[in-house]
């Protein structure tokens, strides 16, 4: 099969989150099977250039159709540890990707739906009919929109298109400029409840929906977190809409690239490791207090990693610190905020907590170390508000860091509480599972983890040892995509 996927972001060359590892591990796995995988991203200033191989202009003359005129892009090609990739990079005053940023840009809704009309563009012109265009969360919701209501007509009526939702919070909105911008005009068609009309907002488009409505699969990325955007209230408003299309939503669990985040061959950790040679752990542990400038005394490390946003649970994170002190544990976060006032809130902390030397509170992106907190910590914090799947409790289980996760989305898929869990037999347990949003809930499962790791240091250890058996690789959910993509191939809509 060929698959393109088209998306804003692909690990590790532009990464702000979960986003970019799914799209490079999945597009990874794909290719393993033997399919063949292109991407489509932004040509961003501020990406890691040094993360491709090869990056040379592979089509300079595209002009993409944009309000009455059209915009001259050159695309580029060039490859990100193996995965074909082809950036974008229009020339024109608007500068859509040279802000210093990916996101948080006034105009975001006009950068990303030109993104998707030029994606749609190159395609067309360069020749390539993929059978799949898989398209990611709402900065390319408008592709299925584009496709089969202008593109198909061109050339184009045998794709088909899988749409992944990663996060329902973000959905991306516009006005009728959106629809003279792109060409799809025709404002009473597309300001109509059962098209792009957001759901509570009759002046507004809603990109998400339009991806919803129009693809011939919706996915969002946990089994869990599928029910809990259609019955519950973390559809943000689109419950509706996936009713109405509940015959094409699932979802699929993500999975972790076992070939980047993998203790046994991690190139990032000083001491490599698996479940047999846990001892190296250890080792890392130390490696991490002598980087972080923590006191080497015989103590648990609790860790944070992510970014510092409402969705994350901010204010059990902050609690988390100073009960682990509390609980005479040590406390690492490496985040970044999403919002100037959690930024300020932890950088106040990190001055407050400066000369404590069992803190360690880092402020910013930083793959490198992620991967060394993943080794060296012995517990994982992730007490989200929601979370549609989240990555870094699997990372942490393979890396053998317990999980203390609060019971939603993803985190219910991924966790089994080590004491309470009623579906899982004890031995395929692997974590801490808490449910409320107060601090007592928080303080239930972390002090539980941590009095284990004082008080029964073997059956910690064997706690750590079930974690790593999981298998949260790309094998089941590659293998799961392939039947959906093979199920739109072969039906009429
Ligand atoms: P999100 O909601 O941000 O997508 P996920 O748990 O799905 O959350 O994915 C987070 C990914 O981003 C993980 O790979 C995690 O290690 C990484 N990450 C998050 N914040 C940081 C940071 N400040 N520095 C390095 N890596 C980070």
């Amino acid at each position: 099969m060929y698959i393109v996927q088209i998306a804003s972001e692909c690990a590790p060359v532009i990464k702000a989150g979960g986003l970019g590892d799914v799209v490079y591990g999945l597009s990874r796995e794909l290719e393993v099977r033997g399919h063949c995988v292109e991407l489509i991203l932004p040509k961003y200033d501020t990406m890691r250039y040094d993360q491709i191989w090869g990056l040379h202009d592979a089509y300079r003359d595209l002009w993409v159709p944009w309000y009455g005129g059209a915009i001259h892009c050159s695309v580029y090609c060039g490859w990100v540890h193996g995965r074909l990739c082809f950036f974008i990079e229009p020339h024109s005053g608007d500068n859509f990707f040279n802000r210093g940023c990916y996101y948080g840009c006034p105009d975001d809704n006009m950068r990303f739906a030109f993104f998707s009309k030029a994606a749609l563009e190159f395609l067309l012109k360069s020749n390539k009919r993929p059978d799949i265009i898989h398209c990611h969360d709402w900065q390319t919701g408008l592709v299925p929109v584009l496709l089969f209501e202008i593109y198909k007509y061109h050339g184009m009526e045998n794709q088909r298109v899988c749409y992944t939702i990663h996060n329902f919070k973000h959905q991306g909105f516009g006005g009728p400029e959106i629809l003279w911008a792109t060409g799809l005009n025709r404002e009473p068609y597309y300001f109509h409840y059962d098209r792009l009309r957001d759901n509570f907002n009759p002046f507004a488009l809603n990109f998400m929906k339009g991806g919803i409505v129009f693809s011939n699969f919706v996915t969002t990325v946990s089994p869990n977190h599928a029910l809990e955007v259609r019955f519950g209230d973390y559809g943000y408003g689109l419950g509706h809409t996936l009713y109405l299309h509940q015959h094409k939503f699932r979802g699929v669990l993500n999975g972790i690239d076992y070939d980047i985040w993998n203790p046994e061959i991690d190139r990032f950790i000083p001491f490599r490791y698996t479940a047999q040679t846990l001892e190296n752990k250890a080792k890392n542990k130390r490696a991490l207090r002598e980087r972080l400038l923590l006191q080497d005394v015989e103590k648990p490390i609790v860790a944070y990693i992510g970014r510092l946003d409402e969705q994350k649970g901010v204010h059990l994170v902050h609690h988390a610190i100073y009960r682990s002190l509390f609980k005479n544990a040590q406390f690492v976060l490496l985040g970044s905020a999403t919002e100037p006032g959690i930024g300020a809130w932890f950088a106040h902390e990190k001055r407050y907590l400066n000369d404590n030397p069992d803190v360690h509170i880092e402020l910013g992106f930083n793959e490198e170390l992620s991967h060394l907190i993943y080794a060296g910590a012995d517990i994982l914090v992730v007490p989200s508000h929601y979370e549609p799947c989240g990555l870094t409790q699997m990372i942490g289980l393979k890396y053998g860091t317990v999980p203390v996760v609060r019971g939603v989305g993803g985190l219910v898929d991924t966790v089994f509480d080590r004491d309470y869990d009623s579906c899982k037999l004890p031995e395929q347990r692997n974590g801490y599972v808490f449910y409320h949003t107060d601090h007592a809930a928080l303080e239930s499962a972390l002090d539980r983890a941590i009095d284990l790791w004082y008080t029964a240091p073997d059956q910690f250890r064997q706690l750590q040892i079930q974690g790593m058996s999981y298998d949260y690789s790309w094998n089941y959910p590659g293998k799961e995509y392939l039947e959906i993509y093979d199920q739109i191939r072969h039906r009429w809509s």
